[in-house]
C-alpha cells in the first residue's frame, strides 16, 4: 500500500498515519518529523530548515525531496509507505513521480482529509507531543494522562513552536497557495480520494480504510 495523506496543518495526517502504520505494517514517512529531528540535532540542514519552519513557511523543495528520495530507498519501503506532509508543492509532486519511477513503484491512493478551518485552529492550538516517544495528543480530543504526562510512556509533553496562532495563520495561507492545488494534480492522475476528516479519530480511520479498499 503506497499512500499520500494530504491535508492542511491540523487535519489529522500524523494521527491517521500512526493508525495506518499499525493496520498495514508499513512505515510512516513524515517530512515534518524528519525535519524536526534535524533541527534538534543542529545539523546544517536543520539550522537552515528551522528558519522556514519557525516562520510557518516551507523548507526548500530540494532539501525535502533529498530527504524523501533517500528514505524511499530503504528496504522497509518496498512493501508500501505512508507519506505524511509530502508532497506540499507541485515541484515536489513532480520529483516524487520521478523517484518512484526510478524505483519501479506506483502510488495506490492519495487521501485528502477535509476539515473546517475553525476545527483546524482548535486542533493545532491543543496539540501536544511526547518528548520521549513522539506520540501526539490533543488536550481536549485525545487527552494525555490525568497528570498531563504521556499516556503511553509517562514522558513530558511539549507544544510545537509553530503551533502558535500567528504562525498557524501563515501556514494556512501557504497551504492554500502551494499545497491545495495538489488535489487537482492527483485528481487528474485518478488517484485522489477525499475523506471527511471532521468526525472522531477512529471514525475518520474507518473512512480511510474503506476508501483504500476501493483502490
Ligand atoms: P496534522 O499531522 O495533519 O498536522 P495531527 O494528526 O497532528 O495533524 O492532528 C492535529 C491535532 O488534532 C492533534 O492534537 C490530534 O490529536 C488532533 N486530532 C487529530 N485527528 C482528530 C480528530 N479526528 N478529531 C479531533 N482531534 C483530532
Ligand atoms: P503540519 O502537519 O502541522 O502541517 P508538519 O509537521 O508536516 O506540520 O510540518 C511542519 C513544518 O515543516 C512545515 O510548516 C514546513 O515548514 C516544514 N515541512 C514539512 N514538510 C514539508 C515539505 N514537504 N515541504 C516543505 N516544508 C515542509
Ligand atoms: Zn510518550
Amino acid at each position: 500500500m503506497k499512500i499520500i495523506l494530504l491535508g492542511p496543518p491540523g487535519a489529522g495526517k500524523g494521527t491517521q498515519a500512526a493508525l495506518l502504520v499499525e493496520k498495514y505494517s508499513i512505515p510512516q514517512i513524515s517530512t515534518g518529523d524528519m525535519l524536526r529531528t534535524a533541527v534538534q540535532a543542529q545539523s546544517p540542514m536543520g539550522i537552515e530548515a528551522k528558519k522556514h519552519m519557525d516562520a510557518g513557511g516551507l523548507v526548500p523543495d530540494s532539501v525535502v525531496v533529498g530527504i524523501v528520495r533517500e528514505r524511499l530507498q530503504n528496504d522497509d519501503c518496498q512493501k508500501g509507505f505512508i507519506l505524511d506532509g509530502f508532497p506540499r508543492t507541485r515541484p515536489q509532486a513532480d520529483s516524487l513521480k520521478q523517484v518512484l519511477k526510478e524505483l519501479g513503484q506506483e502510488l495506490d491512493s492519495v487521501i485528502s482529509l477535509q476539515v473546517d478551518i475553525d476545527a483546524l485552529v482548535e486542533r493545532l492550538t491543543g496539540r501536544r507531543t511526547c518528548v520521549d516517544c513522539g506520540k501526539g495528543f490533543h488536550l481536549r480530543f485525545d487527552p494525555p494522562a490525568q497528570d498531563g504526562t504521556c499516556r503511553f510512556c509517562g514522558g513530558e509533553l511539549s507544544q510545537r513552536d509553530d503551533d502558535r496562532e500567528e504562525t498557524i495563520r501563515n501556514r494556512m495561507k501557504v497551504y492554500q497557495q502551494q499545497t491545495a492545488p495538489l488535489e487537482d494534480y492527483y485528481r487528474e492522475e485518478g488517484l485522489l480520494v477525499t475523506v471527511d476528516g471532521m468526525g472522531e479519530i477512529l471514525k475518520v480511520h474507518r473512512a480511510i480504510i474503506e476508501a483504500l479498499q476501493d483502490c
